[in-house]
Formats: C-alpha cells, sequence, structure tokens
C-alpha cells in the first residue's frame, strides 16, 4: 500500500536538496544544520561570499532539478570514525559527530541519490519523485551563529516554506502580506497607541493615552471577572531582597533575572515574577481549610532581562504586566480549581474572537531527575492533575517532555487569531515545591498543619503581548468596549459647532469615550480621518439633526451610511453594546 508522505518528511527532504543546490554553486560550503520548523525548513551555511535573492532562485531551481531525477533517500549506519573521515571538511559537522560519539550514539547518514549525503537522523520521503515541485519556496536569507552562540561563527540561513499543497502555500504568503499590513508596531503609532523612546530604552514601551485606555480596561476586565471568582487582588512592591529569590529558588536559575543593584550595602533584586511575594502574603496570616483556596491576583509589573536581539514591539518587552494570580489550595481542591481557570479562559478566548484551542502540558523530563525539585509521586499526582483537566476541557492536547519549570508541570493554552496564526496566551502551572521552600501551611479539621498546593495562572499571560496581538488581530478596528474612542461627532459645518459639542459633552457624560471634530476642515476630510483610525461610530450632526434633536450615525462594520436617531436612544444603544462587549 502506498503511503501519502508526510509533511514533516518533504520539509526535512527539502532541507537535503537545498543543501545539495548550495553545494553545487559553492563546493567548498560549510554545512550546519538543516531542520523542519513551523511551515518549512532551513539550513545554515559558511559560504565565501553574502547570498542574494538571486542565489535563491538558482537554488530553486536546482531543487527542482533534482525532484524530477526521482532520487532515493537511503540510509547507512557508519562507526563514528568513519564518519569523521567522510565529514573531515566539514567542521560544523564534526562538531556534531563529536557530540554525538560522546553521547553514545550511533550514526547515520543518509544518502539523497548519488548527489549528496548529509548526517541525519532520518525523517525523509523514500524518493525525491514524492515531493511537489510547486508547493514550496526558498523564502529568506538570515543571519545565525552556529549552535545559537555568538562565540561561534555566524552563518547564512536558508530559510524554505513547504506546504502539502499549492493552495496551502499560496494561502500562507497572502496571509503574511496582510500580517504585514496589521503590524503592531505599524498600527501602533498609527493609531497612537504606544511609543519606545531611545532615551528610556528597548523593550520598555510607553504606553500613550489612547493605548492606555485599551490597556487599562484589559487590567479592569481581568479584575472584574477574577473578583467574581473569588479572587482577591493585591500589591507587591518591584524590588526586594535577592534571598527572596535565592530561597525561591529562581537566582542563578532564572536567566532572565536581571543583575541585583546595592541598596545601602544591601542587595535588591528587580521583580521577575510575583509568585515569592505572594506566598509572603499568604504566610502573613494562619489558615484554616475553612479558608481555603485562598486566590490572591495582582496586575502586575515584572521586569525581564531579554536579549536586545530578541525584543519585538510588544511581543517581547523589558517590562511587562502581568495578570498574574495564585491560588493556594487544598489537595482535594485542584481538580476543580484548574476548571474554574480553564473555564474563564474559554470565556475570555471567546470574547476576542479566537480559535481552536490547543494545549500543552509540560511535564517533567525523567530522565533528568535531578533538575527538577520535589519528590517522584508529587510530579506523578501534579502531572496527572493537569492531564485530567486538560481532557475534561476538551481542547486538543500534547504532553511535552522536559519542559516543565524546575518547580511543577504546567498548561500552555495556545490560540489561533484572525488570520490562523497560533499564539501562547495562557499558562496554569501547577506546583507543589514552593509551598515547602515557603514553609506554606494551613490546619485542617483535625487541627494538624498541612502543607497546601500553589496553582500558578496568568490568563492573558503579558498584558502588553497580548495588546500586541490584539492589535494585529483585529487589524486595528477594536470592539467597542475596548476602542479608545468610541464615537467620533462631527457638525457639518461651523453652524452646528455647539449642537455637536452639546451631544459631545453628553456622551462623555455617560462614559461613552467621544471626540469632537474641528468645524473647520472639510466633511469628507474628517470622516477619512475618523475612518482612518477605526472609530467604531461616526456621528455627522447639521440643521436637519439639530432641529428634531436627533443624531445621524454610521459604524465602521458597515455598509449604511446613514442611520438616524434620537440621541437618547443612541446612547442606550451604545452603552449596552458596550456594557455587552459586543464584537
Ligand atoms: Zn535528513
Ligand atoms: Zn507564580
Amino acid at each position: 500500500m502506498e503511503n501519502k508522505p508526510n509533511i514533516e518528511h518533504i520539509r526535512h527532504s527539502l532541507a537535503h536538496l537545498l543543501a545539495a543546490a548550495v553545494l553545487k554553486e559553492f563546493p567548498d560550503a560549510k554545512l550546519g544544520i538543516g531542520p523542519v520548523i513551523e511551515n518549512g525548513f532551513y539550513y545554515d551555511f559558511e559560504l565565501s561570499r553574502s547570498l542574494t535573492p538571486d542565489d535563491l532562485k538558482t537554488f530553486e531551481k536546482t531543487m527542482r532539478g533534482l525532484i524530477n531525477k526521482k532520487l532515493p533517500f537511503t540510509g547507512e549506519e557508519i562507526p563514528f570514525t568513519e564518519a569523521k573521515k567522510r565529514f573531515a571538511k566539514q567542521p560544523f559537522k564534526l562538531d556534531l559527530i563529536n557530540e554525538f560519539s560522546a553521547e553514545g550514539k550511533t550514526l547515520t547518514i543518509y544518502h539523497t541519490g548519488d548527489v549528496f549525503s548529509d548526517l541525519c537522523r532520518g525523517g525523509h520521503v523514500e524518493n525525491t519523485s514524492e515531493i511537489p515541485a510547486d508547493t514550496f519556496k526558498l523564502d529568506k536569507i538570515a543571519g545565525a551563529y552556529w549552535r545559537g552562540d555568538e562565540k561561534n561563527p555566524m552563518l547564512q540561513r536558508i530559510y524554505g516554506l513547504a506546504f502539502a499543497t499549492k493552495q496551502e502555500l499560496d494561502d500562507y504568503l497572502a496571509m503574511r502580506i496582510e500580517a504585514e499590513k496589521r503590524d503592531h508596531k505599524i498600527l501602533g503609532k498609527k493609531l497612537g497607541l504606544f511609543t519606545f523612546s531611545p532615551d528610556v530604552g528597548p523593550g520598555l514601551p510607553l504606553y500613550m493615552p489612547k493605548g492606555n485606555i485599551i490597556r487599562e480596561t484589559l487590567l479592569e476586565y481581568m479584575r472584574e471577572l477574577k473578583r467574581a471568582h473569588g479572587y482577591q487582588f493585591v500589591w507587591t512592591p518591584h524590588l526586594t531582597k535577592k534571598a527572596l529569590y535565592i530561597r525561591s529558588g529562581h537566582f542563578g536559575k532564572y536567566d532572565a533575572m536581571l543583575p541585583p543593584i546595592d541598596a545601602d550595602g544591601e542587595e535588591l533584586a528587580i521583580k521577575p515574577m510575583n509568585c515569592p511575594h505572594h506566598f509572603q502574603i499568604f504566610n502573613a496570616e494562619p489558615h484554616s481549610y475553612k479558608d481555603m483556596p485562598f486566590r490572591i491576583a495582582e496586575n502586575a509589573t515584572v521586569y525581564r532581562n531579554e536579549k536586545s536581539g530578541e525584543l519585538n514591539g510588544l511581543f517581547r518587552v523589558r517590562s511587562l504586566t502581568q495578570d498574574d494570580s495564585h491560588l493556594i489550595v487544598r489537595h482535594d481542591q485542584i481538580a476543580s480549581e484548574i476548571d474554574t481557570i480553564l473555564d474563564l479562559t474559554h470565556q475570555i478566548y471567546d470574547l476576542f474572537g479566537f480559535k481552536n484551542f490547543k494545549v500543552e502540558i509540560s511535564v517533567r523530563d525523567k530522565a533528568n531527575k535531578e533538575k527538577y525539585f520535589g519528590t517522584d509521586q508529587m510530579w506523578d499526582d501534579a502531572e496527572h492533575a493537569l492531564i485530567e483537566a486538560a481532557k475534561r476541557w476538551g481542547a486538543e492536547y500534547r504532553i511535552v517532555e522536559g519542559e516543565a519549570a524546575f518547580y511543577g508541570p504546567k498548561i500552555d493554552i495556545r490560540v489561533e487569531d484572525a488570520l490562523k496564526r497560533n499564539w501562547q496566551l495562557t499558562t496554569v502551572q501547577l506546583d507543589y515545591n514552593q509551598p515547602e521552600n515557603f514553609d506554606m501551611s494551613y490546619i485542617d479539621e483535625n487541627g494538624k498543619k498541612v502543607r497546601p498546593a500553589v496553582i500558578h495562572c496568568a490568563i492573558l499571560g503579558s498584558v502588553d503581548r497580548f495588546m500586541g496581538i490584539i492589535i494585529e488581530h483585529f487589524a486595528g478596528a477594536f470592539p467597542l468596549w475596548l476602542a479608545p474612542v468610541q464615537v467620533a461627532v462631527l457638525p457639518v459645518g461651523e453652524k452646528f459647532s455647539a449642537y455637536g459639542k452639546s451631544i459631545y459633552e453628553t456622551l462623555m457624560a455617560h462614559d461613552v469615550r467621544s471626540e469632537l471634530g474641528d468645524a473647520n476642515e472639510s466633511l469628507g476630510k474628517r470622516i477619512r480621518a475618523v475612518e482612518m483610525m477605526k472609530v467604531p461610530y461616526v456621528i455627522v450632526v447639521g440643521e436637519k439633526e439639530e432641529a428634531a434633536g436627533t443624531v445621524n450615525f454610521r459604524t465602521r462594520d458597515s455598509e449604511e451610511k446613514s442611520n438616524e436617531m434620537k440621541l437618547d436612544e443612541f446612547i442606550d444603544k451604545v452603552e449596552k453594546e458596550i456594557k455587552e462587549k459586543k464584537r
């Protein structure tokens, strides 16, 4: 029976063909690695000159030629000494061979016909004829240090896209053009939402009035929702004794911590997370089994030492605000609390119109148990609890070994945006170890001291990153409840300025965020300007409206350019839509 080739195999095989094509033009090329990635593959090379887009066309042509030759992929197992001989002129491959020989693994080489051989663990098509010639494209060239280490040579990385069908490739390319138009860094500037100042520094966003309205509205929404579910809000400082993070185990282990600062002989850490602070709040008072779960939340700004090369608009920043919460729970409450978090998460994702939730459950790497705090039993229980919760929630899930934090396993949830791109948003972490570290306890019904468990959870994750995501998801056209300006009031001319102003003031008195246009500009120009700013409602008023005490409005999303309504009715309608958080 013939099996349809798997897309991962096609992508990986194309990486081999790319290396073969590069070697044809650059016989002295030094080869790095060529893995499969999301939507395609890449391969790293050290070459005698910088590549140009024309080179990519040449390589693509060669690759298509190789596909047409119907070359078989065949594996060969060889001893390390033999591998070293065959790759004697390939220093990066020798690096890998030495590494594998230290690990004591067997080495395989894959041959593509007789045109190319590479060190590889496999996962190919059986024959190049199985690769569709029109469903891949060499995409771009980037620099990448060998093994990602800046002490190593900089290589040239060629990225390729590859899909199962031509349609998928075309859809992906079209989506990418749309994504460029929606780039939150460009829209953020155009809509006056946030800025970065060289004097403040990279990765430190400054929210402008309009952007801050969105930010505060999101944070307030999280506050309301969590309060309604029994969370209590707290505030904790941005600085703390370094000793707190030594106790939590983060110090020296958590790379994103900024170096401590000296404050009059005391070493102070700049807070990278809120957990140990929240534990102090729990420990400040005794607790009975009856007060559990103890749910605390904070919309808290923390600081992380992100590498400057990895900073990216609001997606990756050095100061980020999390909608953080810590639930300190009895063991019999774990399942129901995680279920509640997942339900909240669902409600929030639906509100924004995110789809296709996918769950990743990060568990420990059982081969390296010394990396983790706590006993085997604790880990088994915690991992089991998360897997069961994911099953009950019903979304597609997979288990990722070795991705757990040192203090506990976690659930990460990914969602799909309007462009079908995936974003990881929510993290729920179950932790049996920090309660030990911080000697947390409650008194059970028999008067005995018992260790609780901790559930760490941020639903939006970083509010900054979430803003970046929704700016692109909505293409800047925020739903009414989030829009910085909800209604623009445009009098048709100077004569109706007073009527326009009275409408504007009435709207503002009803907490409808409004803007009054300057009647000196032409009406057409003013309408275009508010449309550019993606204001949901635009009111135009002139003689007829003033005489009747009405407003004439158009909505951002509708073709209908004229809807007349009494001002009171209009306010009721808008207030209702804001309250319902209508999309
Ligand atoms: Zn391979
Ligand atoms: Zn935490």
